[in-house]
């Protein structure tokens, strides 16, 4: 069995990494993103278990101690993390995944995954990620402000990431990242592998 590509996608806040991510999981029913635990609120129209598994701080922590989290970071005062039960399902399957956490997340996930592919999404300007904050109008003001205050720090991590896309028209966004997951699928080493077979019929 192939084990399948491990994505990465990381953002600042408000650089339209969601809105992304969705168009791209309708466009590729290939891939299966991980929906993570946050100890944070809801917004208005976020479901339990399709946007998160929302739990409380408490109920975080104690998952955290019981080594239930692949990782896990405090981003903007909450609590996120990543199931390891949902991973080990997932790679066992063959699938590709999609892990859409910040860059903390990332590199805990990388020091077990070394292949997984970091794509790292920023917004056409400060001004326009400002004004993306501030009319999703779901954030209180203090949390937008938190939330600006931290993008230079989440930006300086960008040379982590082997991609990097402008979310300037999320289209164009969206195509540029339909062609990062295929292209990542028909590397080489990944192709020997899966097409064993076909490729021993010629040698
Ligand atoms: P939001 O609260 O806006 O949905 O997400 C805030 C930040 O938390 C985003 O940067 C998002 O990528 C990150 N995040 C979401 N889920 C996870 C997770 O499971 N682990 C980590 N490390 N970060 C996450």
């Amino acid at each position: 069995m192939t084990t399948g590509c491990l994505f990465i996608i990381s953002a600042p806040s408000g650089a339209g990494k969601t809105s992304l991510i969705k168009a791209l999981l309708s466009k590729d029913a290939h891939l299966s993103l991980s929906i993570s635990y946050t100890s944070r609120q809801p917004r208005p129209g976020e479901v339990n278990g399709r946007d998160y598994h929302f739990v409380s701080e408490q109920t975080f922590r104690e998952m955290q101690v019981q080594g239930e989290f692949l990782e896990s970071a405090e981003v903007y005062g909450n609590l996120y993390g990543t199931s390891q039960k949902w991973i080990n399902k997932a790679i066992v399957s063959g699938q590709d995944i999609l892990l859409e956490i910040d860059c903390q997340g990332a590199e805990q996930v990388r020091r077990y995954f070394a292949q997984a592919i970091g794509i790292f999404i920023l917004p056409p300007s400060g001004k326009v990620l400002e004004k993306r904050l501030i009319t999703r109008d779901q954030d209180h003001t203090d949390v937008i402000r938190k939330r600006l205050e931290a993008v230079r720090e989440e930006v300086s991590h960008v040379n982590e990431f082997d991609y990097v896309i402008i979310n300037d028209e999320l289209e164009n966004a969206v195509n540029n990242l339909v062609c990062i997951v295929n292209a990542e699928r028909m590397k080489r080493e990944r192709q020997i592998k899966k097409y064993q077979t076909l490729i021993a019929q010629f040698t």
